[in-house]
């Protein structure tokens, strides 16, 4: 039998060998200080055979975007987010139809999709789940055009995202305690919601147009929501009596939101929503106030992710 090729098997072997470039973007104003450590993380748990890496650092709002389309330009494979939602956000627009894949290292106040995606809470198991994360093509949506990757909210979560904003003390104690604050004062809207096969007219307390199906701390508004399936799931909360939300708020965590009477859930590839008044919004955590009406369109399979592996680490990974 006649010889292979060594030479072009060598190419293979060296494309498959080859250290992928990956470049950290830190948001140093991202929710909590756990971004601090991350140059001491990546040092010791990112496996360096496999991944040569840089740090970035945002320095003005905007910035992100800035340093997201410079990876893509300088040919770099992997960009991490070191951040929350809000990050994401800013950063992964700039890696839209390309094949540049994100990683999420979370480091926000809000991190509904790095916990989805299965990084976790804590930075160094997090670093050392990109060793063996695998790729996989996810959706993303648009509100009038302007991308977003986990959820946007219309209602209440928008109107504490906006009370939020005034906030400088961050974590879940804080946000805990303005959701209490904006539950007393809060009045919903009359809304009409134009759904794929359906026009409701409803006074809600939520919609949730989910791409991923958690805000952080893995309260969980649309269990269904896959982010691969180029669907939105919308979940309206109706206006009942607040105790009835309160009351709920255990089946956000056990993913039995659906069980509760006051809740609704449609799939739908588009989504218009108007009222008489201003709404209160978030897109991925982040406040608004619009005018506008608000039209959400579904990008299927548009950004490349980085997905950790649903395997304990080994547990020497984490032993120094
Ligand atoms: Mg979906």
């Amino acid at each position: 039998m006649e010889a292979s090729h060594p030479f072009k098997t060598n190419e293979f072997l060296e494309y498959l060998s080859r250290p992928k470039r990956v470049v950290f973007i830190v948001n140093p104003r991202a929710g909590t200080n756990l971004q601090k450590h991350i140059g001491e993380a990546v040092d010791k748990y990112l496996n360096h055979r496999r991944f040569v890496y840089s740090i970035w650092s945002t320095a003005y709002p905007g910035h992100g975007y800035e340093l997201g389309k410079k990876a893509v330009e300088e040919g770099f494979e992997i960009v991490v987010v070191v951040g929350g939602d809000g990050s994401v956000n800013e950063i992964a627009p700039a890696l839209i139809g390309t094949k540049v894949s994100l990683g999420i290292i979370p480091a926000g106040s809000g991190n509904g999709l790095a916990m989805h995606l299965g990084y976790g809470r804590e930075v160094s198991k997090a670093v050392a789940k990109l060793n063996t994360a695998e790729n996989q093509l996810i959706d993303v949506g648009l509100l009038n055009e302007r991308p977003f990757f986990n959820m946007a909210g219309i209602g209440f979560d928008g109107f504490v995202s906006n009370l939020m904003k005034e906030q400088t003390w961050r974590g879940f104690l804080p946000y805990f305690l303005k959701t209490i604050e904006a539950g007393l004062t809060y009045s919903p809207s009359t809304c009409r919601i134009e759904l794929d096969d359906r026009v409701l007219t409803e006074k809600c307390f939520v919609i949730a147009i989910a791409n991923g199906p958690m805000y952080g701390y893995n309260m969980q508004i649309a269990p269904d929501a896959r982010l691969d399936d180029g669907l939105f799931e919308v979940v309206i909360l109706k206006d009942v009596p607040r105790w009835q939300y309160f009351a709920a708020v255990p089946s956000t965590f056990t993913g039995k939101i659906y069980d509760e009477a006051f809740v609704e859930h449609f799939t739908t590839r588009h989504v218009v929503i108007s009222a008489d008044q201003p709404l209160h919004l978030h897109v991925d955590g982040e406040g608004l106030l619009s005018e506008q009406m608000l039209r959400f369109d579904i990008k299927p399979s548009a950004l490349n992710v980085l997905v950790p592996l649903k395997v304990p680490l080994d547990s020497d990974v984490l032993a120094n």
